[in-house]
C-alpha cells in the first residue's frame, strides 16, 4: 500500500515524499480512507505510530477540495484540540510540512505566552487553528475565534484530556462546535472512560485500533532498577556517566524533583535542561530546542510537559520516579523506540513505587527484567514496602555489587550472551500468572 493507493492528490504526495515517508503506517493506512470519506473515528494507536500524520493528512486534503468548491474569506475550518503546548506545536510544524504546496495556513495558540502575535495570526486568516483549551476558550469569549465554521474537529490525546481535568472545557468547547462536523478522537491509550464518552460525542464512529491498550511500545527495551530512594540520584549518575547514549529524557514526577536533578547533575558537570509547568513557554521550548539539536544530551521532564514529544533518535528513557497512572508509563517509554526506531527505557522503583509498579506490569501484560547487580541495589525485603505486594523480592545473594552496563543503542548487538549471574529476574512483585517477560534484557559485564 502506497500513499498514491489512498488516493492521495499530488500537492500531499510531493510533500510527504519531501518527508522522506514511503509507505503509510498502519494507522494511516486505515485512518486515512475513513477520514476522506467524512465519517467520525476513534483511533487508538501507540505513541510514534504516526497518528498525527493519520488525522492531519485527509484534513488537508479535505480542506483543500472544500477551498476548491468554495472561495472568499479563509475562516477556521479545522480545530485540533490537544493537552500540551509543545505537542500543539509539533502538530502545527506536521499541518506545515504536509501541507506545504497547498497554500492552507495553520496556528497555533496555547496559554504562557502573550496573545499578540497569536491573535494577529488569526486576523489574518487561518484554515487550521490547533490550540490547547485553555488559550481557545480565552480567546473565544475575547470574540478572537469563532467555531461556528468548523468542518473537521480533532481532539487528540483524548484520554489525557481527561486525566488532566479538561472534560470541562471539551464539553464548553463541543457545545459551541457545529453538529454536522466531523470528529476525530486520537488516543495511545484507550481507558474504558474515554471510549464511552467518545461514543457519546462521536457520530456513528469506525475504530481503529492498532495495537490493544496494554501494549507497550515495541522495540522498547525495558529494564528495572530496585534502588532506595536516597540513591537514585548516584544511580542515575552513574548510568549517564557510563552509558555512551547520545540523548537522554529523565522523567520525574514533579517540577520540583526535575530542577532538583537538573541541580544534582550540574554539580557532576551533566549539562541538562527541565521542561515542565513552571517553566516558560520560552525556557520550555529552547530546552527542548537543544535537546532536538544534540546541545543538551539530557532532559529531565514532567509527564504534562513531555506528552507527545517527538524526538529523533532518542535512546534513552530514564523513569527516575515511577508514574503513579500505569497509562503514563506507556507514554513515557514511547518517547523512545519512535517510528521504527529502538529504544531502551530503564525504570527506578523505590519500595514506595512497587505498588504502582504492580498496576503497570498488569497494564503492560508484562514482567520488566530487572537488572539485579548494579551498585545500588536496595536490599528492603518486599514485606517492608507498604503495599506489601504478594511474592518476595530475592536479593542479591551477597555478591558485592558492581556496576552493571547495558548494552547501548550503538548498533551492539544487545542480544549477545548473557552472563549467568546477570540474569534479568521477575521483578517480585505480585503478578498475574499468564504475565511472561516478552522481552530479553541483555546485561553486559564489563
Ligand atoms: P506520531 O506518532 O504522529 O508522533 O509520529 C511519530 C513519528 O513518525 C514522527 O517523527 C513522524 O514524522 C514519523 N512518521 C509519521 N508517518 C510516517 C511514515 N508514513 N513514514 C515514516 N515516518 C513517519
Amino acid at each position: 500500500m502506497t500513499f498514491k493507493d489512498l488516493g492521495l492528490v499530488e500537492p500531499i504526495l510531493d510533500a510527504l515524499d519531501a518527508q522522506g515517508y514511503t509507505d503509510p503506517t498502519p494507522i494511516q493506512e486505515q485512518s486515512i480512507p475513513i477520514l476522506l470519506s467524512g465519517k467520525d473515528l476513534l483511533g487508538c494507536a501507540q505513541t510514534g505510530t504516526g497518528k498525527t500524520a493519520a488525522f492531519s493528512i485527509p484534513i488537508i486534503q479535505n480542506l483543500l477540495n472544500d477551498r476548491r468548491k468554495v472561495k472568499g474569506r479563509r475562516r477556521v475550518k479545522a480545530l485540533i484540540v490537544t493537552p500540551t503546548r509543545e505537542l500543539a506545536i509539533q502538530i502545527g510544524e506536521s499541518f506545515t510540512a504536509y501541507g506545504k504546496n497547498t497554500g492552507l495556513k495553520n496556528t497555533v495558540i496555547f496559554g504562557g505566552v502573550k496573545q499578540g502575535a497569536q491573535t494577529k495570526a488569526l486576523d489574518e486568516g487561518v484554515d487550521v487553528l490547533i490550540a490547547t483549551p485553555g488559550r481557545l476558550l480565552d480567546l473565544m469569549s475575547q470574540g478572537f475565534i469563532s467555531l461556528r465554521y468548523i468542518d473537521y474537529f480533532v481532539l487528540d490525546e483524548a484520554d489525557r484530556m481527561l486525566d488532566m481535568g479538561f472534560i470541562h472545557d471539551i464539553r464548553k468547547l463541543l457545545a459551541k462546535l457545529p453538529d454536522n462536523r466531523q470528529s476525530l478522537f486520537f488516543s495511545a491509550t484507550m481507558a474504558k472512560e474515554i471510549v464511552d464518552l467518545s461514543m457519546k460525542i462521536l457520530y456513528k464512529p469506525e475504530q481503529v485500533v492498532i495495537e490493544p491498550e496494554q501494549t507497550t511500545a515495541e522495540k522498547v527495551e525495558q529494564a528495572l532498577y530496585f534502588v532506595a530512594k536516597k540513591d537514585k540520584p548516584k544511580l542515575l549518575i552513574e548510568l549517564l556517566q557510563t552509558k555512551p547514549f547520545e540523548s537522554v529524557l529523565v522523567f520525574t514526577r514533579t517540577k520540583y524533583g526535575a530542577d532538583k536533578v537538573v541541580k544534582l547533575l550540574k554539580r557532576v558537570n551533566i549539562n541538562s535542561n527541565a521542561i515542565h509547568g513552571n517553566k516558560t513557554q520560552g525556557a520550555r521550548q529552547r530546552a527542548l530546542t537543544e535537546f532536538k539539536s544534540g546541545e543538551t544530551n539530557v532532559l529531565i521532564a514532567t509527564d504534562i510537559a513531555a506528552r507527545g514529544i517527538d524526538v529523533s533518535g532518542l535512546s534513552l528513557v530514564i523513569n527516575y520516579e515511577i508514574p503513579n497512572i500505569p497509562e503514563t508509563y506507556v507514554h513515557r517509554i514511547g518517547r523512545t523506540g519512535r517510528a521504527m526506531a529502538s529504544g531502551v527505557a530503564l525504570s527506578f522503583c523505590d519500595v514506595d513505587e512497587r505498588a504502582y509498579l504492580r498496576d503497570i506490569q498488569k497494564l503492560i501484560n508484562q514482567t520488566i527484567p530487572v537488572v539485579e547487580e548494579h551498585s545500588y541495589v536496595d536490599e528492603t525485603p518486599m514485606e517492608e514496602s507498604k503495599h506489601k505486594p504478594k511474592a518476595k523480592k530475592q536479593h542479591n545473594h551477597g555478591r558485592k555489587p558492581r556496576p552493571n552496563n547495558l548494552r547501548n543503542s550503538r548498533g551492539e548487538k544487545r542480544g549477545g550472551k548473557k552472563p549467568a549471574s546477570a540474569k534479568p529476574r521477575k521483578s517480585g512483585v505480585s503478578n498475574d500468572a499468564s504475565t511472561k517477560p516478552k522481552r530479553k534484557f541483555t546485561i553486559r559485564r564489563d
